[in-house]
Order: C-alpha cells, then structure tokens, then sequence
C-alpha cells in the first residue's frame, strides 16, 4: 500500500499523526508520511489505522494506492 498526503489540501489538523503515529507525522504545520511507512503499513492494523486517517482526514488530503480489498 501506497501512503500519500496532498500537501495543498491538508490544512494541518494532526488527525493523522494521532490515528495512525507509525505512519504518520506532524511536521511543519502539516501531516507526513513517515520515511519507510510503507512497511509499517504491512502490519494489518497499522493498516486498519491508515485506512481510518484517510477516511477522517478532514480535508480528504490522505491518498492510499494499491491496497488491497476490503475483506467481507
Ligand atoms: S488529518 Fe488530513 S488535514 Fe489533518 S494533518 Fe493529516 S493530512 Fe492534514
């Protein structure tokens, strides 16, 4: 999975750092991508928690490619 953040739409709630810490991280009055986030997102509940970022970042800034289906 794929973690990216638009830098042109977050406007730096920091919902993300606090949802998902291994992931994400609160840098200069913006969310990051952590380096090497990738494979931390491999852990299925790293994963569950990226997944809740991107859906409750406010400004929908969060984009997540290639990960795999929802189970269920
Ligand atoms: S949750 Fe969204 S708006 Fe808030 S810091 Fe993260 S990317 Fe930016």
């Amino acid at each position: 999975m794929k973690v990216s953040v638009d830098r042109s739409l977050c406007y730096g709630s920091a919902e993300c750092a606090y949802r998902a810490p291994d992931v994400f991280a609160f840098e200069d009055g913006y969310g990051v991508v952590r380096p090497g986030a990738a494979e931390a997102a491999g852990d299925p509940r790293v994963r569950e928690a990226v997944r809740e970022a991107a859906e409750r970042c406010p400004a929908l800034a969060i984009a997540l490619t290639g990960a795999e289906p929802e189970a269920g």
